[in-house]
């Protein structure tokens, strides 16, 4: 299974359920399944909370669950479990969707020429920047040409350890 050490991991479950999932997650997969009454109890928060965090986590399939009925009081009682292949899935998914915006947002700034008002407002591609005679819109400030290539090394080296993570 993944590393709960992982950033990775540790983006992910923040993203679909908040940082403190990061918990309940932990817990779930050192035991075969739990409930969130003890789940609650074991990490000291309320079990309101918890089963906010579970149907989250439930959401994204990273959870899954089973009912039982409690014989004594007649109440149902949910056993929840970690589901670690589809925290894998989750994981490998984010990792796709961040290099294809990386590859875009490269692909754009190698595509254009940037001009930036001399104020710092705004920055826009030459196209723009013409079409307001190179006139800054908010502050009537002059657009001046922008060397953008410390901005694309920027986004090669992002891309290149996006790919050296995944090699690890
Ligand atoms: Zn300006």
């Amino acid at each position: 299974m993944e590393s709960l050490d992982n950033p990775e991991v540790v983006n992910a479950l923040a993203k679909v359920a908040g940082a403190n999932s990061l918990d309940i997650v932990g817990e779930l997969s050192e035991e075969s399944e739990m409930d969130e009454f003890s789940l609650a109890e074991r990490l000291g928060m309320d079990v309101k909370t918890v089963r906010k965090i579970l149907y989250k986590l439930y959401d994204s399939r990273l959870v899954k669950f089973r009912r039982i009925k409690d014989e004594e009081t007649g109440w149902y009682i949910y056993l929840w479990k970690f589901h670690d292949d589809k925290l894998e899935a989750l994981v490998k998914r984010m990792r796709r969707d961040k290099i294809t915006n990386v590859h875009e947002r490269l692909e754009y700034e190698r595509a254009h020429q940037f001009f930036m008002c001399e104020n710092g407002c705004t920055r826009m591609p030459f196209e723009n920047a013409m079409e307001y005679g190179f006139i800054c819109n908010d502050c009537s400030g002059k657009l001046g040409f922008l060397d953008n290539s410390n901005i694309i090394d920027n986004l090669e080296a992002q891309l290149k350890e996006i790919e050296r993570t995944i090699g690890s």
